[in-house]
């Protein structure tokens, strides 16, 4: 059977960054992407509806290893696509990636020291078997087939198109339409001031409102450093910027919410129509930072608004009817097509069933080490981000740390790497601290987090940069074990030093 020292999953932002790094900082290891798809890119080439979007800025959802240079802080989905496309083709990571390859189990053995994979080719219907020595599962958050659409009455009466943002139909005709979005999340809000240039009318139908903020698209600190710094301090001086003026708006917002509350406020209520309702639709219930603030660059939602090509409606649906939607309050709203944007159907590692010595592995039971690894999972680690700041400036520090741990392996001779909790101190917390539907839908199908170091996920870039980057390996967590034949340097077979 083929073997591979790493095998990585998934072939979109994050994967084709850990191939990036384990071929720079590992250059020794073999490794291959298999991607169930047939494309690079992940979410990036997945989402096609109309002004796909980042809704964070471009310098630090870029690798740190490959800074954005785009003229654009807030980024279109194609351009971010070519960006990943671009930065596999540059150094041959494209040629590692096996499409159509859905993992579907991973095997550890223990006296093997190694996983056996099992893929399902999404082609052919073959099954492929490999194995390798580490698994670096970077395959996203979510359910690709299916996005999360509640069952709404009538929806089957409905005379138009219904259509999910993660399945965006290529053809759908919405110029001269009446279109209404139901949801307000960053979805939503990316969507509207786009149909809402060609379409008759959009309306956004939210439950409660979202926090909303405006950013400039083109940010004018990071424009000014990349013209007075030279190249190679521009990137880590812009991406640093970001990250911490990012980290420093989510801490205030915790530490003073009615203050953040207040500046949201002020900011939408300057770029709103004078006596527009913004108790009611732009007041939400919870405080900034509880559920993902949205962000939309220049305003353009609040623009469209105010032109009145969009609006808003905060009620529930009653009923789908033949020409759009009855609401609770027995308001109706008319409509040629109806977009459901209320969400993702999360999906922790692809799905893939894990089992470690024929024992298959109760994910809701575990807990995450640094944010990165499984309590008692060896050689398996994964790239999840943030949710209050880029995704990939979490990725990136997994990925250094990941090359750390499999540098050790190779340089000791030891075979396997595996986060032990050995403090009966730390209890259980639910993984991610979103009070969001969606979080909370799927919390009872991940794993948790623990209430003290190493296994809390801090949701702090500078946190995590301490904890993955400038750490020790050895704590009194990650346990490194090996066939004492094979080891080259006089270690001991268990290594957790404290
Ligand atoms: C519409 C949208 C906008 C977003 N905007 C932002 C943003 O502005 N900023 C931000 O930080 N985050 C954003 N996110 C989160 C976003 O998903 C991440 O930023 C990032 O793209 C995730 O990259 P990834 O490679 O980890 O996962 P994905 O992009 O989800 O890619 C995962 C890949 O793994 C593959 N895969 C999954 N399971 C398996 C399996 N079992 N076997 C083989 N292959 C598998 C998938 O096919 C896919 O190609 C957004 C998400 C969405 C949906």
């Amino acid at each position: 059977m083929e073997h591979v020292d790493v095998l990585i999953v998934g072939a979109g932002l994050s994967g084709i960054g850990a191939a990036h790094y384990i071929q720079t900082k590992c250059p020794w290891a073999t490794y291959a992407i298999f991607e169930a798809r047939d494309a690079i890119g992940g979410t990036w080439d997945l989402f096609r509806y109309p002004g796909i979007r980042s809704d964070s800025d471009m310098y630090t959802l870029g690798y740190s290893f490959r800074p954005w240079t785009g003229e654009k802080s807030i980024a279109d989905g194609p351009s971010i696509l070519q960006y990943i496309k671009d930065t596999a083709a540059e150094s041959g990571i494209d040629r590692r990636i096996r499409f159509n390859h859905r993992i579907v189990r991973a095997d550890w053995s223990s006296a093997e020291a190694r996983w056996t994979i099992t893929a399902e080719r999404t082609d052919t219907g073959e099954i492929v078997e490999l194995t390798c020595g580490f698994v670096f599962s970077c395959s996203g958050y979510y359910r690709y087939d299916q996005g999360y659409r509640p069952d709404f009455d009538g929806m089957d009466r409905f005379g138009g198109a219904i259509v999910h943002p993660q399945q965006w139909p290529e053809d759908l005709e919405y110029a001269g339409k009446r279109v209404v979005v139901i949801g307000s999340g960053a979805t939503a809000v990316t969507l509207i001031p786009s149909l809402a240039e060609t379409a008759a009318h959009v309306t956004m139908l939210q439950r409660s409102p979202t926090y909303i903020a405006s950013l400039p698209a083109k940010d004018p600190v990071a424009r000014l450093l990349s013209r007075i710094l030279p190249r190679r301090w521009s990137g880590p001086a812009i991406r640093w910027f970001k990250a911490l003026t990012t980290q420093a708006m989510y801490a205030l917002s915790k530490k003073r919410p009615e203050l953040v509350k207040r500046m949201l406020r002020k900011a939408a209520q300057r770029q709103l129509p004078e006596g527009y309702d913004l108790d009611t639709h732009f007041t939400p219930r919870y405080d900034p930072w509880d559920q993902r603030l949205c962000v939309v660059p220049n305003g353009d939602l609040f623009k469209a608004i105010s032109a009145g090509s969009a609006s808003v409606v905060t009620d529930h649906v009653d009923t789908f009817t033949e020409s759009g939607v009855r609401l609770q309050s027995g308001a109706e709203l008319e409509a040629d097509i109806i977009i459901t944007a209320t969400g993702l159907e999360l999906l922790f590692i692809g799905g893939i069933e894990l089992v470690v010595d024929g024992e298959k592995v109760d994910l809701p039971t575990k807990l995450t080490y640094k944010g990165m690894m499984l309590e008692g999972v060896p050689n398996f680690a994964i790239a999840v981000g943030y949710t209050n700041a880029s995704w990939t400036l979490k990725c990136d520090l997994t990925c250094d740390y990941v090359t750390r741990l499999l540098n050790r392996l190779h340089d000791t001779g030891l075979t396997t790497c595996m986060p032990v909790n050995h403090d009966a101190a730390v209890s259980p917390q639910p993984l991610l601290g979103l009070t969001s539907g969606y979080v909370l839908r799927s919390a009872d199908r991940f794993p948790k987090q623990g209430s003290r170091f190493p296994w809390q996920v801090h949701q702090s870039y500078w946190r995590d940069y301490r904890a993955l980057k400038m750490s020790d390996l050895d704590d009194d967590a990650m346990v490194f074990t090996g066939p004492v034949a094979q080891r080259t340097v006089a270690e001991p077979a268990i290594a957790s030093a404290s």
